[in-house]
């Protein structure tokens, strides 16, 4: 008789619990997965795909607008919010029904319910408990809201992807990924769109060429960007108006608006998973402190993506998970997650795509960087008329040649960075990439035909 009920019992159906348990099984493991929501996990029902399908509806405004300059007469569109919603969750039971399936067919039981440990080998979900020889903490993360007053009249991205009505004007808190793609989905649709950032500039973290450049762009679409500013609080007027106090700099002012929208980062969801109690390690946002092999401080548990509070993108957990169910079950040795050099990318309108060093973290890291950079109007713009430009940057080790970092704004960015991260991880040099032929006419060819640079030396920074 087997000393436990499962070889493995994982926490959270998200992207990456689902692909440890579906990998797992296929080694002829014993798995089972808890999930309280809905399988699928924050990517597919309420993160990445959704917001992916809301930017598609979002652009055709402008794609209407440019047609008339390549001829075109587009007359009675209109846009409805309801519709929109509706066909997105359609589309998002659809993909959750792929991944329940997916689950069957590995023969992964599935327990719907909340789960949490009672010791290191036990679990309960609901009123039942089973045990497991080992347990994957996959539950993901959940967003963060600041506490000030009137904060229960905010909401955050979930509530977005569900609202009845299309807010006319929206106040987006924050300025990371999801203020920067929910500026962009709003104010497509036609909403006025203020976003409120406490920084210097949006996505702090970013190439300072990529935050400058994207700011502008998004400027022009008439997205309002408050920089330097902070919400004191929001209040709710009888006619249903949100009222909120601004604070920037000395001066405070007051912006009413139909929804404010609190994109203000995401936290490891450990709350009552009786982690603490099971002698496992947190750090001091909540998230679970892993090994580079998903091992946390308690053998026998680990934990994959966004709980581990590292880097939260729906890819890289997919592959922590595959990474822990090979370890423990793929019968050779382990497998460590490398998170270098992971490409990156914004749904901003124009979108952002990015891999590898910025040219502040080159600086510090090489004696001499090399900067190639293009800023242009891409060829649609000319005959649409649109005032729109272009943003490409590599840079390279001035020793070494090799190219660290690849950056873009601009239309299909995410596209052409998936492509260009290949050669950024193979540490392709930039005379490799002036030996590749460039494809013409495309934006994409210029990261291959890029010759005037800029250098920059440590010790003159
Ligand atoms: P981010 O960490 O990207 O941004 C959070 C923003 O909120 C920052 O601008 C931050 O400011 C600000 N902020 C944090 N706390 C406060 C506060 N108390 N008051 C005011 N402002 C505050 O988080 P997001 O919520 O945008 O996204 C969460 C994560 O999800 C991302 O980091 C990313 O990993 C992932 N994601 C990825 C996407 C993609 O791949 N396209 C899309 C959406 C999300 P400051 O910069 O000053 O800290």
């Amino acid at each position: 008789m087997p000393q436990f009920d499962y070889d493995l019992f994982v926490i959270g159906a998200g992207s990456g619990g689902v692909r440890a348990s579906r990998v797992a099984a296929a080694f002829g493991a014993r798995v089972a997965i808890a999930e309280h929501y809905r399988v699928g996990g924050t990517c597919v029902i309420r993160g990445c795909v959704p917001k992916k399908l809301l930017v598609y509806a979002s652009h055709f405004h402008e794609d209407f607008e440019d047609a008339s300059g390549y001829g075109w007469t587009v007359s009675g569109s209109s846009f409805s919010w309801p519709i929109l919603i509706a066909n997105k969750n359609r589309e998002i039971a659809r993909l959750e029904g792929i991944y329940s399936k997916l689950l069957e067919n590995s023969k992964v039981t599935v327990h719907r319910g909340r789960a949490s440990l009672i010791d290191t080998h036990t679990v309960k979900v609901g009123d039942r408990q089973v045990t497991a020889d080992s347990i994957l903490v996959a539950t993901g993360g959940w967003p963060n809201l600041p506490k000030i007053p009137g904060i229960e009249h905010c909401i955050t991205s979930n509530e977005a992807f569900e609202l009845a009505v299309q807010p006319g004007r929206v106040l987006i808190v924050g300025g990371g990924y999801i203020a920067v793609e929910f500026a962009g989905i709003f104010r497509g649709l036609g909403s006025e769109v203020t976003v409120s950032y406490r920084g210097d500039q949006i996505l702090r973290g970013f190439d300072e060429d990529v935050r400058a450049h994207l700011s502008r762009e998004i400027g022009k679409k008439g997205i309002d960007i408050e920089l330097r500013s902070n919400v004191r609080g929001v209040e709710k007027l009888p006619d249903g108006t949100l009222r909120a106090t601004i604070l920037n700099g000395q001066a405070e002012r007051t912006i009413d608006c139909d929804a404010v929208m609190y994109a203000t980062g995401r936290r490891p969801a450990t709350k009552g998973l009786g982690l603490e109690e099971a002698g496992v390690r947190l750090d001091d946002d909540g998230g679970v402190v892993v090994d580079e092999y998903g091992r946390s401080s308690v053998p026998g548990i680990f934990a994959v993506g966004d709980v581990t509070n590292r880097i939260a993108l729906t890819p890289v957990a997919i592959r922590e998970g595959l990474g822990v169910a090979t370890t423990l079950f793929g019968g050779g040795a382990p497998v460590r997650i490398d998170h270098n050099d992971v490409p990156s990318a914004v749904f901003s309108q124009p979108p952002v795509g990015t891999v590898g060093m910025t040219e502040a973290q080159a600086i510090a890291s090489c004696d001499q960087v090399e900067i190639y950079q293009a800023d242009f109007r891409p060829m649609k713009a000319t005959l649409s008329g649109r005032d729109e430009r272009t943003m490409m940057k590599l840079i390279v080790d001035a020793k070494s040649q090799r190219v660290l970092g690849a950056h873009m704004v601009g239309g299909d960015a995410p596209e052409i960075i998936q492509g260009i991260g290949i050669a950024v991880k193979a540490g392709l040099t930039k005379q490799q990439f002036d030996a590749t032929v460039g494809i013409h006419p495309t934006a994409a060819e210029e990261l291959v035909t890029m010759r005037e640079k800029r250098s920059v030396s440590r010790a003159a920074t």
